[in-house]
């Protein structure tokens, strides 16, 4: 049951501690005001927090959907107490304004991030960028999705547009009215892979969703609705699987995530490693050759497994090209904003000039 949702022998090697202890492990679904829905092998458990998880919340944040979670069933049937919180693999964040709430998880452990726009409106870069830098430093894998297709006149010039920006990810056409391109964005999605739609309110996300699972549009946001109102509805779930074996992840923070700030994705994730350094005897230590290296003895004691070590590597190496790309795509923006401005100054000097002769 819980291999449809993406448990695998590396989630069951660090869960082993935790089975020691009797816990069952779980994926969260579904999170509410007063505590979360999670699949496990015996079907959906309400569940909520442990009051010592609830302590750490301000490092580790509050469970989020997406995560793996350790689980003790309670006496009374169907809930359970959520005890700990599996290592993510990435992780959508958020620092919570004056950091008095400190780390808000948006979702957790996703593979694959669409980022939507749409070829009806204006393609903005900056936007997209900024979206890439988020998925980036989430640690999912970016794809550009373009919707609309059918709206414009030269679909295939608007996608070599976005391409030439460099993005380093696929770019993919789709129309939803036309039913073109959704099964070569479903195959981006890996069995036991888990996505998310980010992008502007209006680009056609919820279409998109609502054309892979198939369902009336209405109806889901019949469920939405009641929802806000505070209503106990059983077929609404924030993550759910996809027809070709993947997931999706659809909540309403996800889509704002390009507000997210640099680097506090890999923080996230990574805290622990991040203060390793701290206890390396030279503050400029390069973690190499270095004499006192926390992060080598940490890595040689088995404290610290390599290929995490490796993956928050090359997270901090692809956050850091995020942003430079960013960086010089908002440059370029600016630069040829400023030549239009200088182009339409001269333009209209000129048409002042010829309207006093
Ligand atoms: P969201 O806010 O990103 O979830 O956007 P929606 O999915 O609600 O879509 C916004 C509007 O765009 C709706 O009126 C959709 O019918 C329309 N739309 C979505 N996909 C397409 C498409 O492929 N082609 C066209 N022409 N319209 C679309
Ligand atoms: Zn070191």
């Amino acid at each position: 049951m819980i291999e449809q949702y993406g448990w695998s022998d590396l989630l069951a090697e660090a869960f082993a501690p935790h089975a020691r202890a009797g816990h069952t492990p779980g994926r969260v679904v579904l999170q509410q005001r007063d505590g979360y829905l999670v699949i496990t092998d015996r079907g959906e458990v309400r569940a909520k927090a442990s009051g010592r998880l609830l302590h750490e919340a301000r490092e580790l944040g509050h469970p989020a959907v997406g995560d793996w979670v350790a689980l003790s069933q309670n006496a009374q049937e169907r809930t359970a107490t959520i005890h700990a919180i599996l290592p993510r693999s990435t992780a959508f964040v958020r620092r919570a304004a004056h950091s008095a709430r400190g780390l808000q998880i948006i979702a957790a452990n996703i593979d694959v991030a669409f980022i939507v726009t749409s070829l009806n409106a204006d393609l903005n870069p900056r936007r997209i960028q900024r979206y890439l830098a988020a998925a980036w430093q989430s640690g999912a894998r970016p794809v550009v999705v373009l919707t609309k297709a059918d709206l414009s006149n030269d679909p295939q010039a608007q996608a070599a547009e976005i391409a030439a920006l460099e993005v380093d990810c696929p770019v993919l056409l789709v129309s939803a009215r036309e039913g073109v391109g959704l099964d070569a964005l479903l195959a981006e999605v890996k069995p036991g892979e888990t996505c998310v739609l980010i992008g502007s309110s209006g680009v056609g996300k919820s279409t998109l969703v609502n054309a892979f699972l198939n369902e009336d549009r209405m109806a889901t946001q019949a469920i939405r609705e009641a929802d806000d109102q505070g209503r106990h509805t059983t077929s609404h779930r924030e993550l759910v699987l996809l027809p070709g074996g993947g997931m999706i992840v659809d909540t309403p923070g996800i889509r704002e995530v390009g507000l997210i700030d640099a680097d506090e994705g890999v923080s996230a994730v990574f805290d622990d490693i991040e203060r390793l350094p701290q206890d390396c005897r030279f503050s400029d230590c390069g973690h190499a050759n270095e004499p006192g290296c926390a992060v080598r003895a940490a890595l040689e004691s088995g404290a610290l497994d390599p290929d995490r070590w490796a993956h928050f590597l090359k997270l901090k190496l692809e956050s850091a090209a995020a942003e430079e790309r960013a960086e010089r795509v908002a440059k370029d923006a600016e630069r040829r904003r400023l030549a239009g401005l200088q182009k339409h100054y001269r333009a209209t000097k000129r048409n002042n000039r010829g309207s006093r002769d």
